[in-house]
Order: structure tokens, then sequence, then C-alpha cells
């Protein structure tokens, strides 16, 4: 069993880390919100005063913050992870960041000799507290292995997407389908309600059609069809319309700084950026179509 140091405990590291617990690591938390801790600590976890602490602690250092800029400061700032983990640490770094960034703190990690991977996650707070996760992950062969069992602890699907930073690349381009299509679906639901085709009737013939996808089978934007839907629970998310549209944010960054032509990835955050401007950063990404049928804000 490893000694983890975990850095960023919020919605989604709180439940990581009762899982690495649950599964005998020792693990030692830092996040600078108190109450972001009361979770780890409820499961075991040991306190530390400081970032610094908590990646000193660690065989294994994992953060799971807000966006690059905390990454950045978390680990290359004066007395950051880089300058503090102990020789031989495995860094994993499992926030949605940009892949500029992810590279950039790779190769500082390297200068260090210490190993790093990115290590961004779908599924959720359901799936981070259901240990059900699936890691998109970045970096070398051997780190990979490494971390293999410790990720499994935490997540059902561990993929290994290449080099540095295409764990991050994996996630933001995964998540552009996903709000474009998302996007689809409700243009589509929309006109056919105006054309007076029923919901059912479309999802049952579109679901097993050429039409079908993913977000339809199982985040369809409407209520009554399929159990899973955040339609179904006045759009609670979920993973929120926020996130999305962060996501979506970082495909767009990094086709500006490739010169990859995503025109409808680009129309796709331009909505969220409109939707979540009328105040349904919180609702569920599926909720978006409020906006296209001329409900939301
Ligand atoms: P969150 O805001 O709940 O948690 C982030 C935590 O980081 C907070 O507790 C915050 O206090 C802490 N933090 C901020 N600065 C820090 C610092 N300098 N040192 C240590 N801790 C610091 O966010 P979350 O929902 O847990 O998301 C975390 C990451 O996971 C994000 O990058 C997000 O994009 C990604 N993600 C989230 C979801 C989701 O559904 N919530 C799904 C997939 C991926």
């Amino acid at each position: 069993m490893a000694k983890i140091g975990f850095i960023g405990v919020g919605n989604m590291g709180g439940p990581m880390v009762v899982n690495l617990i649950a599964a005998g690591h020792a693990v030692t938390a830092y996040d600078p919100v108190a109450a972001a801790l009361e979770k780890a600590v409820a499961a075991g976890a040991a306190v530390a005063a400081s970032a610094t602490q908590a990646a000193a602690a660690g065989e294994i250092v994992i953060s799971m913050l807000p966006a690059g800029a905390h990454v950045r400061e978390v680990y290359m700032g004066r007395g950051g992870v880089i300058a503090a983990a102990g020789e031989g640490a495995l860094l994993i770094d499992c926030s949605t960041i940009d892949v500029e960034t992810a590279r950039a703190v790779t190769s500082a990690a390297a200068e260090a000799r210490l190993a790093m991977l990115d290590a961004p996650v779908s599924g959720g707070v359901a799936g981070a507290e259901a240990g059900t996760l699936t890691f998109m992950v970045g970096g070398g062969e051997e780190a990979f292995a490494r971390a293999e069992p410790v990720l499994g602890v935490m997540g059902g699907k561990i993929i290994h997407a290449g080099p540095a930073g295409n764990g991050q690349v994996a996630k933001l381009c995964n998540n552009m389908i996903l709000g474009i299509t998302m996007i689809g679906i409700s243009e589509s639901f929309s006109l056919a309600k105006r054309l007076g085709l029923d919901w059912q009737k479309l999802f049952d013939i579109s679901s097993q059609a050429s039409g079908s996808c993913w977000a339809m089978l199982n985040h369809l934007p409407v209520p009554g069809i399929v159990p899973t839907s955040a339609a179904n629970r006045d759009y609670k998310p979920g993973f929120s319309a926020a996130m999305m549209h962060k996501d979506l944010k970082l495909a767009e960054q990094a086709a500006i700084a490739t010169g990859a032509a995503t025109p409808l990835g680009s129309q796709a955050a331009a909505l969220y950026t409109l939707f979540i401007n009328a105040g349904n950063a919180e609702l569920d990404y599926s909720a978006i179509i409020k906006l296209i049928d001329g409900e939301a804000g």
C-alpha cells in the first residue's frame, strides 16, 4: 500500500481520497478550504498544513485542482510540489487543464528527475464516489505502469493516451464531441416538437437509427424517456453547464494554438457562454436545450 499526498479535495478529490483510504492507502490531504477536508478526514486522512507538506508525505502525489493556473502554482510555485517531493516520487495531476500547462509542468518535473502523469477523468462526482471514473493518462510507460493500480482504486477504466499532455488532449477532444452532440440533439428535439413529432417517438426511432449517440442514450435533454437524464430532475447536475463551458473553452484555446479548424466546437463554446451568462452555470449541461428551445434566462 502506498503513502499518498493528495492536493485539492473538493467535489471530486474528496470522494477519490475516500476510495484510496478504503483500499488501504495512507493519505495525507491538503486543501486551503477547511470544509473541503471534512470527507477526507472522516475517512481517515491525515491533514497537511500546505501543499508542500502533502507532497513531502507521499511516494505518490495526486492533485485534483480547479484549473491550469492552480496546477502551475501548486507544482511550480515557491515551495511547490516539484521542489518538495521526495526522490522517486510519482506525480499525478488529475485536474482538467490546458494541454500547454500539463506539458510545461511535466517538463519541470522531469528536470527535477520526477516522473509525472496528466490523468484527467470523466464520470463526474458520481463516478468519483463509486470508484468508476475513466482516467485518460498522458506520460511515460513506466510511470503509467506504476500509477495504474492506484488509479484503478478510483476508476473503472484506465487508458494510456500516449506521452505527456495526451490525457488532456483526449479529455478536451472527447468533451468537444459531447458538447456539440448535446446541442445537435437539443436542436432536433426542439424542431420535432414544433413539427408535431412526439419526443418518445423521435427517441424510439433515432436511438436505433443513424442519429443515435452516447449523449442521446444516456443524457437525453428532455424528461421522461431516459432514466439517467438530468432532465428528469430539473436539470440538477450531473455534469454542469459551467464544466462543459470550461472544457469547450480549453478545446477552443487548443484549436487556436494548433491552427485546427473547429467551427462547431467554437459555436458550442459560444452557446454555452450565452447559457451560463444567463445564470444557468449550475444546471446540467443538457439544459442547453432551454436556450435552443427559447426558454433560458
Ligand atoms: P472543486 O472546486 O470542488 O475542487 C477543487 C478543490 O481544489 C477545492 O476544494 C479548492 O479549495 C482546492 N484548491 C484550490 N486551490 C488550491 C491550492 N492552491 N492548493 C490546494 N487545493 C486547492 O472542483 P471539482 O469539481 O472537484 O473539480 C476538480 C477538477 O476535476 C477540475 O479540474 C474539473 O474540471 C475536473 N472535473 C470535474 C468534474 C465534476 O463533475 N465535478 C468531472 C470531471 C472533471
